[in-house]
């Protein structure tokens, strides 16, 4: 496995091979970059496709907001206002739930 480093100043991780002269984010000296442990790593390693999957389902959801609200627009009958109002209300909780998990994964170094 590649070894990850983090940047001790903004948190930026990157992978050997992705290491220059100065932080591409906050443009530190790559001396504020260090060695990640193998345990730190493969968390980091083992959560990144799943915080991509919790990123794509959050932009779904927005989507479903944006196509709720132009249902509410609409307005053709109550009845269909009604769902495009409970869809965009259960997409809102779903984005919340998805936030909240990746939110504890950034807490426990899982991203
Ligand atoms: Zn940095």
């Amino acid at each position: 496995m590649e070894k990850l480093y983090r940047c001790e100043v903004c948190g930026m991780i990157l992978a050997e091979g992705q290491l220059e002269d100065k932080c591409p984010k906050c443009g530190q000296p790559k001396e504020k970059y260090h060695e990640m442990s193998e345990e730190d790593a493969e968390k980091s390693r083992r959560s990144d496709y799943t915080n991509d999957l919790h990123m794509e389902l959050i932009n779904l959801l927005n989507q479903i907001e944006d196509i709720s609200n132009l249902g509410i627009e609409d307005n053709l009958d109550p009845s269909c206002v009604n769902v495009f109002k409970r869809a965009k209300a259960h997409a809102s909780l779903l984005k919340q739930y998805s936030k909240a998990e990746i939110a504890g994964h950034i807490a426990k170094g899982k991203w």
